[in-house]
């Protein structure tokens, strides 16, 4: 057993920490606070050639191995957990183009969308519909050779970027169980009756946009189908979100290892009855016991990775692995914010920032008690075991 990154890995890692403490760490709190979009990060990411990370090389991507992955995720949440937001429902499209589409719409789409020229999200949350999918309500009608799509979607991230946007809809609403007559179209955001009706306002998790969609008679080739085949969206889109926790687990261990360096610093530099305050025992709990959780939630994180690298299923894996680190990510948040006092709650302090992103975590990619549930029923199955 080694618990080190291979040499590649860790060049990978230092690069990214060299490019999140250049350019994201210095303006996070401004830009965050302002809303302003965060373009030149964007095309820093795309130089790096982060946008095709889930991309084949011999489609012009990176194919990064997942370790890999969940360390770009870490280190950009280290500096601004929003920003990650850009390159993970992208990163997990791409994904699911890569494993399920066909010939004609990899060759199609994944060269552009691994420089970035063109950019992509996922369409799958509807206002009546989140974890339960198989309750959306969007339709896709067949007329000819096109798709004859209506409906709503919304918490869309990316929305004003993705192009085009994968949607999950329902090619037969009749079809039981549902799932059967559900598909994923990739839809190109320039069609006549797709809009982007507005920004749902947010808690957090600023520097990417998150929005409501309108598809109202939107005409989509058939041959925009993915996969080529109906009825197979649903399982497309688990599978993609099968690694798509990694992304959210890594998420949390950067926002986490982030407000228990500040903690750190703030104690050694902040004086109360004559000392520092992390001379007084009761910060030192709080340091050691944050520390404690960070590393086990990386741990857990790279663990799921790894597994998902050799090939294993890791449904499992990754859903204990993105429970527990967004649960650590709060945690630590809340603990750094206790450690600063009054200035943990000021918005001159990077602390009040990690909190806000920090709740989206146990959210994102199934919801923790969701997946609580779905690794009990591999438990008891006996499909999955501990030990
Ligand atoms: C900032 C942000 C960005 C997002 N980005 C995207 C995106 O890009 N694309 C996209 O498609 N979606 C996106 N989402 C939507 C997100 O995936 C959903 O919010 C999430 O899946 C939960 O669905 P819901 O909000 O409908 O909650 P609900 O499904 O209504 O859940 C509400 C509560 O009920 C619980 N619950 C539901 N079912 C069960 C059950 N069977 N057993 C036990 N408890 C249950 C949940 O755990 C939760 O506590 C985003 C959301 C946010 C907030």
């Amino acid at each position: 057993m080694d618990f080190r990154l291979n040499a590649q890995q860790e060049l990978f890692r230092t690069t990214m920490r060299e490019f999140v403490d250049a350019e994201i760490r210095p303006v996070a709190r401004d830009w965050e606070q302002e809303g302003r979009y965060p373009t030149e990060i964007v095309a820093g990411m795309a130089e790096l050639g982060l946008f095709g990370m889930t991309v084949p090389e011999e489609y012009g991507g990176l194919g990064l191995d997942l370790v890999s992955f969940a360390i770009v995720f870490e280190e950009i949440s280290r500096g601004w957990m929003g920003i990650a937001g850009i390159l993970g429902s992208h990163a997990l499209s791409c994904a699911m183009i890569a494993r399920h589409g066909t010939e004609l719409q990899k060759k199609t789409w994944l060269p552009l969308l691994a420089t970035g020229e063109r950019r992509t999200g996922v369409g799958l949350t509807e206002p009546d519909a989140g974890t339960d999918l198989q309750g959306i309500r969007t339709t896709a009608r067949l007329d000819g050779d096109h798709y004859v799509v209506s409906g709503r979607k919304t918490w869309i991230t990316n929305a004003r970027h993705a192009d085009p946007l994968p949607v999950l809809v329902k090619t037969d609403p009749t079809a039981t169980p549902a799932h059967r007559g559900m598909s994923i179209l990739l839809v190109d955001a320039g069609s006549p009756g797709y809009e982007v009706s507005r920004d749902l306002p947010k808690l957090g998790y600023k520097g990417t946009e998150s929005c409501e969609i309108v598809l109202d008679d939107v005409r989509v080739p058939r041959e925009n189908l993915l996969g080529g085949v109906a009825g197979r969206g649903l399982q497309q889109a688990l599978s993609a979100l099968e690694s798509g926790r990694v992304n959210i687990a890594a998420r949390s261990v950067g926002l986490a290892q982030r407000a228990y360096d500040e903690a750190l610093s703030y104690a050694k530099e902040r004086t109360a009855f004559g000392r520092p305050i992390a001379q007084f025992q009761a910060i030192q709990l709080q340091l050691a016991t944050m520390a404690t959780k960070v590393q086990a939630a990386r741990l857990l994180t790279y663990w799921a990775a790894a597994e998902g690298d050799a090939g294993n299923r890791v449904d499992t894996q990754t859903g204990m692995a993105k429970m527990f680190a967004s649960e650590v990510a709060l945690e630590c948040a809340i603990e750094s914010m206790k450690v600063h006092g009054g200035n943990g709650y000021s918005r001159e302090y990077e602390v009040e920032r990690l909190y806000r992103d920090a709740i989206l975590m146990s959210i994102g990619e199934g919801t923790n008690d969701v997946l609580r549930t779905v690794i009990a029923k591999s438990l008891v199955s006996g499909e999955a075991r501990v030990g």
